[in-house]
């Protein structure tokens, strides 16, 4: 055929078909969606005030499609498509892009996708798709960086191989139907990503990409502040030269569990000291529900938390400390359906009646439960939260509408999550009929139990062992128990639906409205977002609650014994919309209400009732004590990285001592000693409260004589409490160790600023920003030193600081130091031959960072609160560092780098662990050991 015909065709023919999308009255986005002609499905989002534009591509092939004999390709080749492509050769070349554009990316390898994204500055965002479309139409893959990324999947496998999550995944993995792909390896290591006699893993990888990477198998969603039409002409661009093979994805011929792998009891060794009971029922797919959502129904009856509910019956038999229902894996042939449950050390000896009241429970729903009406209150839940649907960053929407594009009816992409499109009892009670013991699997992870076998890649201990017939006779011949009681109608459910008029005065900036000895009320009445959400913070300082490690920690247990006070009664408030925390900090506890602000007065009232009637009840105190013993325990298991930013924290601020200290205080603490502890507390109080939100000031000024009735303040003369930080100063290097039993090495190296003016956080955010690219080519990809390698920006007590870590299988300490070392004495050199244009973008991609206007409610909010807490009363410290930003030169930076971070003259802190698979190498040995905290700490103000 003459090329010229071609032509006729194509464009007589429409290339595309657009069709309508549902979506919410308060959405203010443009949406289009359509398929290219290479059958590439796309949503376009139009967001005129989107401070960045986002892009989501998604493909429909993930570690299940793996080749038997190269577990991990698909993994591999997300992390591939990255590193190179034919119009963009150089390695590295697009993470700096995506850094100078003040953006950020991500991928992940799921079971049966993979997922790419980034968001950049709007004015970027055609140089980004550029790139971002080179990965499907021209990956290079580079044998350089094939050799080198290998070696970087193989340590972020490592990494994990002590991650109870993975362990016990693996293990799952091995217990379902063998034939099954749930049983592949994910992740993929140097032997199975290895060259071999005939192939080389780069040829394999080259026929993998090429079989699967197909158009008529991805989604893609632009979103973005460009108009339809323009972003339309992005996706005509830069995607409709994707390759379309034609191929459907395959259909997975096999079942999930066979009748041989249920009725089992799996026995599995965590790492952590956990106990974890997990019921598992398997069952087709109900993805093709998704309109109705009937195990939604079954989950909210199951994992309900209020009165007479499963976990507050198991509970107070001091059985368990949590439940969830609903959880478990999910594939395009099945579906798991699992009950989750913490239990206690009692819970671990009556594992079966646990189960046995799980069969009660689901008898008892599928005789009375199925009503109408319960149905109807999820639904009004759920039509409330789409009416007034918040937005959330750009990239976090494009990642989730990626998912749905593939997964949902075109009309149904921005509603598929909400929609309850009607109570279907006959087909709920279907699904409630799989809840049954012959097909269950049960799962027990707890320490020291019996075990035969170990797990593949993760060295899992674990057994397998068949229900016993007496087993499966108590939970299927079962009574009822009368303590069971099925939730009544909630009171939370919000009636007025549109926010209040607006005040004259709710356009200004937070204002004080009461400022009493002891007590300050912050106020503002939202006039942008307009949607009936309230966030309120009661900031309850105490010098008393903070002054010893002692306090610190009976602080934290009241905290928690409140928080289980409050959570059965609360619980009808959450499932309506709204959320309550309790947290402690530096200064004392902090009290955080948000979502729907109708029944935030009545939800406040049971939480103040709750903290009146503070009762200290032995039990739940010594189930509390030994949870919170446990978790921080378990800490010591945590990756050193995480151990050593711990500790750092915990070393700067004496009102925040690290977890050790914490576990040495709790020990010999007892409840006796609680009762007069709070009333010393409650004797010098300060106050500080901010709402926000659909109030009115009268309203505001009510629920400030209540919040002062219940903490009874009284023209008290409390300031705040102090926070203090161990200042560096002229310090030189100082060095601290910290011993465990991970194989890994890591350090962390922090500077401190003693000033916190603009200009200082301007620098110490700049430096940070201008570092972490680099910091991660030089010393993650080039050097292969690790896989969490990186710089980060960490205020303390709001002096700006910097932070340079790296987590290590291959190298001790000393090494880490000095690559790190290496690279902040070249630094300055990096800088010096930016050129003038790519020096302009990076600060220009920080500023747009920074400014980047606050997506929802809750963020301003929180926004907001920061200021009130930094004494930012103008609430205009954002435009001043940005002034500073602008003002800061090439000069600055180098002159900083080279007197604050050159390893000659730095005052630092050096936070170093040997792991064990450096015990023979030898040991770091820089600047001032720390070796009292007690001294170091003396000088924090
Ligand atoms: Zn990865």
């Amino acid at each position: 055929m003459p090329a010229c015909c071609m032509r006729v065709i194509i464009t007589s023919f429409p290339l595309k078909k657009v069709l309508p999308v549902h979506i919410s009255p308060n959405d203010h986005k443009q949406y289009r969606y359509l398929t290219l002609a290479n059958e590439l499905k796309v949503l376009l989002v139009h967001d005129a005030d989107a401070p960045r534009s986002a892009a989501a591509l998604s493909v429909q092939i993930g570690h299940f499609d793996d080749p038997d004999d190269r577990q991990g390709m698909a993994h591999f080749l997300e992390h591939m498509l990255f590193l190179g492509t034919e119009k963009y050769p150089r390695i590295g070349e697009f993470q700096t892009f995506i850094n100078r554009s003040g953006g950020s990316n991500n991928a992940w390898t799921g079971t049966e996708n993979t997922t790419f994204f980034f968001e950049v500055s709007p004015h970027a965002f055609e140089e980004g798709l550029d790139r971002f479309g080179q990965f499907f139409t021209a990956p290079l893959f580079n044998e350089e960086a094939v050799d080198k990324e290998r070696q970087a999947v193989d340590s972020e496998y490592k990494l994990k191989l002590n991650d109870d999550v993975r362990r016990l995944y693996q293990v799952h993995k091995e217990t379902i139907n063998p034939s099954h792909p749930f049983t592949k390896f994910s992740v993929g290591d140097l032997t199975t990503l290895d060259d071999r006699n005939n192939t080389s893993i780069r040829d394999d990888l080259l026929h993998f990409y090429q079989t699967h990477y197909s158009a008529n198998r991805m989604g893609l969603v632009l979103l973005g502040s460009q108009s339809l039409d323009k972003l339309e002409a992005y996706a005509h661009d830069f995607f409709s030269h994707i390759n379309n093979t034609g191929l459907a994805k395959p259909d997975i011929p096999v079942p999930l569990v066979t009748e041989k792998e249920a009725k089992q009891f799996i026995q599995i060794e965590p790492i952590k000291d956990i106990r974890k009971l997990t019921l598992s029922f398997t069952m087709p797919s109900v993805d093709a529900y998704y309109q109705q959502k009937p195990l939604s129904y079954i989950a909210h009856m199951l994992g309900n938390e209020g009165t007479g509910s499963l976990m507050s019956v198991l509970k107070s038999r001091e059985l368990i400390n949590t439940l969830s229902a609903g959880g478990g894996v999910n594939g395009s042939n099945f579906r798991e359906f699992t009950i989750s449950l913490n239990l206690t050390l009692k819970g671990l000896e009556h594992t079966d009646d646990i189960v046995k009241s799980v069969f009660q429970y689901i008898a008892l729903i599928q005789q009375q439960g199925m009503e109408e009406w319960r149905y109807e209150e999820k639904k009004s839940v759920l039509e409330l939260a789409f009416r007034y649907q918040e937005k959330s960053r750009p990239l976090d929407t494009v990642s989730y509408l990626v998912m749905n594009l593939l997964h949902y009816a075109p009309d149904d992409v921005i509603y598929g999550d909400y929609m309850m499109a009607g109570y279907n009892e006959p087909l709920i009670r279907d699904l409630l009929a799989y809840l049954r013991p012959e097909n269950m699997r049960l799962v027990l992870a707890a320490q020291g139990q019996h075990y035969d076998q170990t797990a593949q890649w993760y060295a899992t201990p674990y057994s397998v062992t068949p229900f016993t017939d007496k087993q499966l006779a108590d939970w299927t011949n079962i009574t009822h128990d009368p303590e069971h009681l099925l939730s009544e109608k909630n009171p939370y459910l919000c009636e007025r639906l549109t926010p209040h008029e607006l005040a004259p005065e709710s356009e200004l900036p937070p204002q004080l409205i009461q400022d009493l000895p002891g007590f300050r009320l912050w106020y503002k009445q939202e006039h942008d977002f307009r949607v009936p959400k309230g966030v309120i913070y009661v900031a309850i300082d105490s010098p008393h609650a903070v002054n010893s490690p002692r306090n610190i920690v009976k602080t934290r247990l009241c905290v928690e014994m409140l928080l289980e006070a409050i959570n059965e009664k609360a619980y009808p408030a959450e499932i309506a919309g709204m959320s309550y925390n309790l947290y402690a900090h530096q200064g004392g506890v902090t009290l955080q209400l948000s979502g729907f602000s109708e029944k935030q007065p009545l939800l406040m009232k049971l939480i103040l009732e709750c903290f009146a009637s503070r009762t200290f009840d032995e039990k739940r105190f010594n189930n509390i004590k030994a949870q919170m013993l446990r978790n921080w325990r378990n800490a010591a298991e945590d990756k050193p990285i995480s151990q050593l930013f711990n500790e750092l924290t915990g070393l700067l601020q004496p009102n925040n001592p690290p977890y050790p200290v914490l576990i040495e205080a709790l020990e010999s603490i007892d409840v006796d000693e609680l009762p007069v502890f709070v009333e010393s507390m409650f004797a010098e109080l300060h106050i500080d409260t901010f709402v926000y939100g659909n109030w009115l000031k009268e309203d505001t000024l009510q629920l400030a004589e209540i919040l002062k009735d219940a903490f009874r303040v009284t023209d008290q003369l409390y300031g705040e409490s102090q926070r203090p930080l161990v200042q560096l100063n002229k310090s030189g290097t100082l060095n601290y160790e910290i011993n465990g039993k991970h194989a890994d090495s890591a350090i962390l190296m922090y500077y401190q600023s003693r000033e916190i003016s603009p200009r200082k956080i301007a620098v110490y955010t700049l430096a940070n920003h201008l570092m972490s690219t680099t910091f991660f080519h030089e010393l993650r990809t080039k050097q292969q030193l690790g896989y969490m390698v990186g710089t980060a920006n960490l205020p303390l007590n709001r002096h700006p600081g910097l932070i340079l870590y790296i987590q290590s299988p291959v190298a001790g300490p000393l090494l880490l130091s000095e690559a790190i070392d290496d690279f902040t004495n070249a630094f300055s050199l990096v800088l010096l031959e930016l050129n003038e244009e790519q020096w302009q973008a990076s600060k220009q991609g920080l500023i747009a960072q920074i400014s980047e206007p606050d997506t929802n409610l809750r963020s301003r909010a929180q926004r907001f609160w920061v200021s009130i807490g930094n004494k930012d009363e103008t609430f205009s410290q954002r435009k001043k560092v940005i002034e500073a930003l602008k003002n800061l030169n090439r000069a600055d930076m180098v002159r900083f780098i080279v007197e604050i971070v050159k390893p000659r003259t730095a005052n630092r802190l050096v936070m170093h662990y040997q792991g064990q698979a450096h015990q023979n190498l030898e040991s770091l040995d820089i600047g001032q050991p720390i070796e009292s905290i007690t001294e170091f700490q003396q000088n924090a103000r």
